[in-house]
C-alpha cells in the first residue's frame, strides 16, 4: 500500500479543475437517477446540481473525488474509463472496486488536502 499512499499524496498536491453545470455530469445524473452528481474525468470534477463551494467545504466528498483523480492518473484516461465501465458492468456502481476504494479514503485525513484550482 506504500505506492498507493505515495501517489495519492502527489495527486493531492496537483492542479485540478471543477466544472459546475457540466453536461457530462447531467448525463450521469440521468443514468444514475440522482438529482445531484459529481463525475471525474481526468483531472476535472464535473458537477450537476451541486456547486464548487459546497464541494470544497465538504472534505469527505472532496477526498472521494480526489481518489478518482488519482485513479485516472494511475491508469491513464482511456484505460481507466474502460476499467471503470467493466467494473460497473460486473459489480454494479456501489460495489465497483474504484468506488469502494474512493469511499474507503473519504475519512482518511492523511495526507491533508492540498489542491490548486485551475
Ligand atoms: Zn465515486
Amino acid at each position: 500500500m506504500n505506492s498507493y499512499k505515495c501517489c495519492f499524496k502527489l495527486v493531492l498536491a496537483m492542479k485540478i479543475s471543477i466544472k459546475e453545470k457540466s453536461f457530462i455530469a447531467r448525463i450521469a445524473s440521468k443514468i444514475l437517477h440522482e438529482k445531484s452528481v459529481a463525475v471525474v474525468i481526468g483531472k476535472t470534477i464535473h458537477l450537476w446540481n451541486a456547486d464548487k463551494k459546497n464541494l470544497l467545504k465538504n472534505k469527505k466528498w472532496l477526498r472521494h473525488e480526489l481518489v478518482h483523480i488519482q485513479q485516472f492518473r494511475q491508469h491513464g484516461l482511456i484505460k481507466f474509463l474502460l476499467l471503470y465501465a467493466w467494473e460497473s458492468l460486473k459489480n454494479g456502481y456501489y460495489n465497483n472496486k474504484f468506488e469502494v476504494a474512493a469511499r474507503a479514503k473519504e475519512n482518511d485525513e492523511t495526507p491533508a488536502i492540498n489542491i490548486q484550482l485551475k
